[in-house]
């Protein structure tokens, strides 16, 4: 359906805001470089003002760098206005003409652009189709749901065939079940329409669930580039660790290659390469660690609820709180508050930083 898959690269990019109350300027992006493969779900990740709009604002055009060149495939795109960008966006606020009916608001952008009636029809036609709003193209966009409203203002977008396809926090204005239920949408339409997607998001369990690589932002700064998998097994520091899932952080020594010293304690650990001698923090996921009479790390029980699926657990490990999500637990042994047990974990388990 695209005409053409491309890919995004951002060189060098910086953006300089001035503080509505100091008046000093500040870097809302700092020295961003990053490249976005073609036809591929990239998210823009990251807490409150960490730039990730402000990133995506500059690829659509809405702001101009004050630093950097973009590169919309291989054309450098900073002296380009917003219409004339290979880009569509998706936004927020659904940004729907709240008069026309859906055909006529998916159909704007093509008049816009002179096309003939036949093939506007034939395209909006297929475009409804995709995004599952067929036989609705009659109704007036003000007496449709969230849910519906997103679908119209995503088949707007895509029917301009754009290079690229920007969403910017396309799903908060819906309810938690209709956040997940089209997000998966969201993620099937873009693979069947074969189109690059940048997606700014706060949410890590979307970012999870929609993204071929997801892109953490912190002040202004990326913190890390990897699959969703890279970044929650394989975290570049603290800050990502703790932003993607829940995270315990055992401090200690690395003591070679194979093993650190934690609170007087030897685990097995795999940090080849590392610096041996030197602090090291233990990254463990609370589902990767396990309660028992045995393992790696003495600890007291000072927290066991049953959540159902898995009893949760929060143990001191000396004075380190550690989280403990033990799946399935109806056939194994409970622990309660005030036990003393052992935290268990394989070197695999843990991400050395
Ligand atoms: P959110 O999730 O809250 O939208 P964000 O990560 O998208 O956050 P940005 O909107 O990119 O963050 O903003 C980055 C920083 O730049 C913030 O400190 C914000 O207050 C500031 N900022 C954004 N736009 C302007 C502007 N036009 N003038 C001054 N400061 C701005």
């Amino acid at each position: 359906m695209a005409k053409e898959k491309k890919g995004v690269r951002l060189e060098h990019i910086s953006k300089i805001y001035q503080d509505p109350k100091t008046k000093k300027d500040f870097y809302a992006v700092r020295d961003t470089s990053l490249e976005i493969a073609p036809g591929s779900f990239v998210t823009l990740l990251g807490p409150s003002g960490c730039g990730k709009t402000t990133t995506l604002r500059m690829i659509a055009g809405f702001e101009s760098p004050d630093e950097g060149e973009i590169y919309l495939g291989d054309e450098a795109i900073n002296a380009l206005t917003p219409n004339k960008r290979d880009t569509a966006m998706v936004f927020q606020s659904y940004a729907l003409l709240p008069h026309y009916n859906i055909f006529d608001n998916v159909a704007y952008g093509l008049k816009l652009r002179k096309m003939d009636k036949e093939t506007i029809k034939v395209k909006v036609m297929d475009i409804l189709k995709l995004v599952g709003l067929e036989g609705m193209e009659g109704r007036m966009t003000n007496q449709l749901s969230g849910g519906q409203q997103q679908r119209v203002a995503l088949a707007r977008a895509l029917v301009l065939e754009p290079g690229v396809l920007l969403f910017d926090e396309p799903l908060s204005n819906l309810d938690a079940k209709l956040r997940v239920s089209m997000r998966t949408e969201i993620r099937r339409i873009q693979q069947e329409a074969g189109i690059t997607a940048v997606y700014v998001t706060h949410d890590q369990s979307e970012a999870m669930a929609l993204s071929d690589q997801i892109i953490i932002m912190e002040k202004g700064v990326v913190a890390q580039i990897g699959t969703p998998q890279e970044v929650y097994y394989h975290p570049s520091n603290e800050f990502v660790a703790d932003f993607i899932g829940e995270a315990n952080f055992l401090r200690g020594t690395l003591v070679s290659g194979e093993t650190a010293d934690i609170g007087g304690h030897k685990v097995a650990v795999d940090a080849a390469g590392q610096n041996v001698g030197g602090a090291c923090t233990l990254v463990l996921r609370p589902e990767s660690a396990v309660l028992g009479d045995a393992g790696q790390l003495p600890c007291k029980v000072i927290l066991s609820c049953f959540m159902g699926s898995y009893q949760n657990y929060h143990v001191m490990v000396g004075d380190t709180l550690v989280k403990i999500t033990d799946f399935n637990p109806k056939s194994k042994k409970i622990y309660a508050v005030g036990d003393e047990a052992w935290v268990g974990f394989t070197k695999e388990d843990v991400h050395v930083l």
